[in-house]
């Protein structure tokens, strides 16, 4: 049941068509955990806070740098040197009391992972580097937990939503490639874009409504403003959620 104070804070999205106070009570219900709190976590964590997503927790072992800041807009000059998930917490906390926020300071390993996105509905991948993607990748498919892949260099990002045994996993599509980790070039509004897709996302898969960014890979290029699509399909032999491996288990 949604309060009288719920009713009238979501308002506004309870008159969306399809998602009424019965969606609402859905992202209420909902546990989101959000895998990094920085340039993607940022926005994907402030709009599933703000639209009611009842327990969000957020994993990082980060501390906030001056240079995060043209960019990780959870976390503000004040917070220099804070951990990210503290930071992050006290922001999400203030924007929406009445929604869980569990702060999380760990880096997510081979080891921790599976319990990490233990009993949460959904995975939002909010990372910075493929190797801990593939991780997460792996244990949403093992888990049949949704995933909602985002990526950004520079002006560009990428998203895709993942839902296990039903659609291509990030494996089918790079194969396990990984790029070289370094510092890589972003401007904020690129995570701001890609990360709100990730909580567009979310949002619907929970409420049950629209079509998902499934089998199609979303390329956003900012500097010439055009968004393009690459479909991608299911690998039958893929490593993380093929049918071999699966009949296997
Ligand atoms: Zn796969």
């Amino acid at each position: 049941m949604l309060t009288t104070n719920e009713l009238e804070r979501y308002d506004r999205q309870i008159m969306i068509r399809g998602l009424g106070e019965e969606g609402q009570e859905k992202l209420k219900r909902a546990k989101v955990i959000i895998a990094g709190g920085g340039g993607l976590g940022s926005p994907s964590s402030i709009y599933l806070a703000a639209a009611g997503v009842g327990t969000i927790r957020i994993v990082d072992h980060g501390s906030v740098e001056l240079s995060n800041l043209n960019r990780q807009v959870l976390h503000w000059d004040k917070d220099i040197g804070r951990r990210k998930v503290a930071s992050a917490a006290e922001k999400l906390k203030k924007l929406n009391p009445g929604v869980e926020i569990e702060a999380i300071e760990e880096v997510i390993t081979e080891v921790n992972v599976s319990q990490l996105v233990a009993d949460f509905d959904l995975i939002v991948d909010a990372m910075d580097n493929l190797p801990t993607r593939y991780l997460l990748n792996k244990a949403a498919i093992d888990k049949n937990i949704p995933f909602f892949h985002g990526a950004v260099y520079g002006f560009e990002g990428r998203a895709m939503t993942i839902i296990p045994g039903k659609s291509a996993c990030l494996q089918c599509v790079y194969h396990g490639a990984v790029t070289p980790e370094r510092k890589f070039p972003v401007i904020g509004v690129t995570p701001a874009v890609i990360g709100c897709i990730q909580a567009a996302e979310v949002i619907k898969y929970i409420a049950g409504i629209g079509e998902l960014l499934t089998n199609r890979l979303l390329i956003y290029d900012g500097l010439n403003l055009k968004f393009t699509e690459f479909k991608v399909k299911k690998d039958p032999n893929c490593e993380h959620c093929g049918q071999q491996l699966r009949r296997g288990e």
